[in-house]
């Protein structure tokens, strides 16, 4: 927490004990991926280029045929989407997000909408949802029926859209057969779902047609990376529409293994991917992140967030108003997150004023706040180092007594 940037621009530094989240910066680059960065920024590549070295890497990592790389998760669904509807016709790709004429609905089983639906209505796709919410009836239904996925499929599907998770019903194998039976293609929008490091290869094994996850979560690469794997014609479509196209015909000779012209009417325009650009330096951190990730110990890290979880718990026990269990460390929250219940009738504070007055400390201490309304609070341990957990504690304690 010392000669941090942060003082330097007068800027309240966060200790994250809440997680991998975006809006506090995700988590942290690896060190040889930020090195990378830095040497980047001292000459030129062609973008192209670093994209193609990219995918070998990615195709190699998860079996897909093909790789990209753009500027998070969300975008890498919105070109999904553009590539679905768009295909290699040069006219549709111009065309976007205006679909008019163009098969442009995307399906989703009703329970796999989410916030980031908004990534592929952004490409002009429609979300079609399908089926209900009563698994939790208890009356034997599915949420979505495979004949309910079946019927929902027509002329006008550009692609069957999954989010993943451990328990995301139906099946992916299921969807992937219904959807390729009508030759659509599935998306899958597995961004939170490492690790495991073989959720990697997972959903393209299941026969997922595109894949992203996102680069800054726990491969930790650039926070504005995310990465597509999947097949290479819709991995060329995603290039062309993201790339930057201002280029003169006669002299454009993009690399061969990502963007084949010959399957092509020209040069494309500017595409609706345009605005998600990553530059040369968040393309050399991802791929050396990526690699990184690949190469670790998984069990070591595994086992430094529990042991971490495990202390923190301990230690907030002791406190007459605190209570705490560490979950499974299953999904959704990778590591084993600390559960931790107040009461507030033992306490100087609700859950509510605490998790506030502990994001106004400085540094800011942000802890999970999703179950606030039962009175409980989270510390997860995967963005903490040891000081930064006792550091946690310590602030959590003062408040609760005071
Ligand atoms: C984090 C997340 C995203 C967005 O990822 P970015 O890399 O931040 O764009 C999309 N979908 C899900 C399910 C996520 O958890």
């Amino acid at each position: 927490m010392t000669d941090s940037i942060y003082d330097d621009l007068e800027v309240p530094e966060v200790v994250n004990a809440s997680g991998t989240k975006t809006r506090i910066g995700g988590s942290l680059i690896r060190p040889e991926a930020a090195d990378a960065m830095r040497r980047a920024a001292d000459g030129f590549a062609r973008i192209s280029d670093l994209q193609a070295r990219a995918s070998t890497l990615i195709s190699e990592a998860t079996g897909s045929e093909a790789g990209y790389v753009c500027s998070g998760a969300s975008a890498c669904l919105t070109l999904a989407a553009a590539a679905a509807i768009a295909g290699d016709d040069l006219a549709a790709m111009a065309r976007l997000p205006d679909t008019e004429g163009l098969a442009d609905e995307i399906v989703v089983p009703r329970t796999h909408r989410s916030g980031y639906d908004h990534a592929y209505r952004v490409a002009g796709a429609r979300v079609v949802d399908v089926g209900t919410n009563d698994a939790h009836l208890g009356s034997g239904a599915e949420n979505t029926e495979p004949w309910e996925l079946e019927a929902a499929i027509t002329d006008e599907t550009a692609a069957v859209a999954y989010l993943a998770t451990p328990t995301a019903r139906p099946p992916l194998e299921t969807v992937v057969e219904l959807a390729h039976e009508a030759g659509v293609p599935v998306i899958v929008d597995a961004a939170a779902e490492l690790p495991p490091v073989e959720n990697l290869r997972r959903f393209t094994e299941a026969g997922a047609d595109l894949v992203a996850f996102s680069g800054g979560k726990a491969i930790r690469g650039p926070q504005s990376t995310g990465i597509l794997a999947g097949r290479a014609d819709l991995v060329r479509s995603v290039a062309l529409q993201h790339l930057d196209t201002h280029a003169a015909e006669a002299v454009w000779d993009p690399p061969a293994s990502l963007i084949d012209p010959e399957h092509l009417a020209g040069v494309p325009r500017q595409g609706v991917g345009r605005g998600m650009k990553v530059g040369k330096e968040e393309l050399v951190g991802l791929v050396v992140a990526l690699e990184s990730f690949l190469a670790e110990d998984h069990e070591t890290v595994a086992a430094d967030w529990r042991a971490r979880a495990e202390h923190t718990a301990n230690r907030l026990d002791a406190h007459p108003a605190l209570s705490t269990r560490v979950t499974s460390g299953e999904q959704p929250t990778v590591a084993p997150e600390v559960v931790v219940t107040l009461a507030e009738d033992a306490a100087a504070r609700s859950c509510v004023d605490l998790v506030r007055a502990l994001r106004a400390e400085n540094p800011r201490v942000f802890v999970g706040a999703d179950a606030l309304h039962s009175g409980e609070f989270t510390v997860n341990p995967m963005c903490l180092d040891d000081d930064q957990a006792e550091y946690v504690c310590e602030r959590i304690e003062a408040l609760v007594s005071s």
